[in-house]
This record gives structure tokens, sequence and C-alpha cells, in this order.
């Protein structure tokens, strides 16, 4: 199975290889730079990035955007950059052979005002990367009807991130009736369209529309609830990223043993 977590690139990008063997995992998600800030270092190091990306089994690695973008925000210098922030993350993207961008839809008080933006916003930008859209716990991302508008309305590339914790706290029942929420994933979406998973509990509980993020089996979804999630015959090979917190119970190392122990 393809599982991995968050890591750091602290030390460069290159060092996301490192970090991800260390806790025992063979796919991973970054920040290309700070998520809570605008600015963007230099892309350093990237042929070793490229060479040792192809020659180890670590595989996707996604670049998750910036905490602080918004493509549907009426802010027109939030919104510029934003679009600003957006075509540096593809740039960094491409100069490092990533396939994947990860990205909240965005937030609006009026959701139609607010998808056109995001469509408008998308359709100004160029790109060989796909864009990965991450289901959210509240406001547009998080309907699925939604998310179809944007892929159905875009030019570039386009999947979906299917975020567990998200999922759950959004009120789609992914414990009791995974069944019937995938059938509704593939009759609105397509599950054609879903390349990446976010593997996180949910401290709250479903429909709680809130994002607290807790380690696997010790939220509300649990670990019958992971057991039967990652061993689904729809989803046993879509990559899964952890984000789930490093506290001092646990990091992603034993996060990640005890969902390989789930494996049937
Ligand atoms: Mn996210
Ligand atoms: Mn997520
Ligand atoms: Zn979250």
């Amino acid at each position: 199975m393809r599982i991995g977590a968050h890591v750091s690139i602290a030390k460069g990008f290159p060092s996301v290889f490192d970090n991800i063997k260390s806790i025992g995992g063979n796919c991973a998600q970054i920040f290309s730079h700070s998520p809570r800030g605008w600015k963007f270092k230099d892309v350093q190091k990237v042929e070793e990035f490229k060479e040792r990306y192809k020659k180890k089994d670590i595989k996707p690695i996604v670049i998750h955007n910036s905490y602080l973008v918004n493509l549907a925000s009426m802010d027109k210098e939030l919104h510029k950059k934003s679009m600003e922030n957006m075509r540096k993350e593809f740039e960094t993207a491409e100069v490092l052979g990533i396939d994947y961008v990860n990205i909240h839809p965005g937030s609006n008080k009026d959701v139609k005002i607010g998808l056109r933006r995001i469509v408008e916003s998308l359709n100004s930008i160029e790109t060989k990367a796909y864009l990965l859209l991450e289901n959210t716990v509240r406001g547009i991302g998080s309907e699925f009807e939604n998310l179809t508008y944007i892929i159905k309305n875009i030019t570039i590339k386009c999947g979906v991130t299917l975020d567990t914790c998200h999922v759950y706290a959004a009120g789609y029942d992914i414990v009791s009736n995974l069944d019937n929420v995938l059938d509704e994933f593939d009759s609105i979406i397509g599950l054609e369209k879903l390349k990446l998973i976010h593997l996180n509990d949910s401290k709250f509980e479903l429909g709680s529309k809130r994002d607290r993020h807790e380690h696997i089996g010790l939220g509300k979804i649990g670990i019958e609830g992971f057991r039967n999630f990652i061993n689904h015959p729809k989803l046993r090979d879509i990559p899964k990223i952890l984000e789930t917190p490093v506290d001092e119970r646990q990091g992603f190392k034993e996060n990640i043993e005890v969902v390989k122990s789930l494996v049937e």
C-alpha cells in the first residue's frame, strides 16, 4: 500500500526522502515554503531531488499549498497574492518534476460567486501539473457538488483529495455508511477523480463542522472505521497521506504502523 505523511523539508527538498524513510512511509506531502507566509525561497538542489525521486520508491510526492491562499476571495489584494502564490506553487512543482499540487478550494460567503471566482482563477493558470482539490469541513469545499462544478469548468488537469477527517466532520458518514458515501462520490464526482487520501481521524463527531485531526483510531472514526476504510476495494490502491498530530502520545511512525497493522 502507498502510505506516507506530510513531512518537513526544512533541510531542503531532497530531505523529504530520508524523512519519509525514517517513519516507514513510501509517499509524501510537503509544503514548498512556509504555509503561513507568502515568501518563496529559490528552489535549490533540484537535480539531487529529481535524481532521488527517480531512483527511490517514494511516490507520489505532493505539494500542499499555503493556508493563506483563497482563490474565492473578494478582497482584491488577497486574491492577487493568492494567484501569485498559486503560480509559484505550480512552477515549483514543474521544476522539481512533482505531479500533484493539493489545494483547498477557497471560501466566500456566497457559494455561487465563490465557485465562479475559483474557476476564473484556475483558468488563468497554465501548468502541466495535476491540481488536487481537497474536500473541506465547511464552506465551498465541503460539498461534492461544488468540487464537481470546479472540475467540470476548469481546463487544467484536476483530481480530488479526500480527507477522512474533513469528510466525516462535514457530515458524510464514512464509519457506518462508507459504501453509500463512495456511491455518492462516484455519482457526483466520479471515483476515477480520486487521486489521493488524507488519512486523519477526527477529534469531533460526524457533522460537527470542526477541523481537528486525531491519531488514527483514537478519534471518532476509530480503529474499526479505518480498518473498513483502508481495506475497501475502491480505496485500497489510492495513496494515503497522514496529517495526524505529532505530540507526546505519538507521531507519524506510530500512526503508519497502526495503518499497516490494519491491512487485510
Ligand atoms: Mn489540506
Ligand atoms: Mn487534509
Ligand atoms: Zn484538516
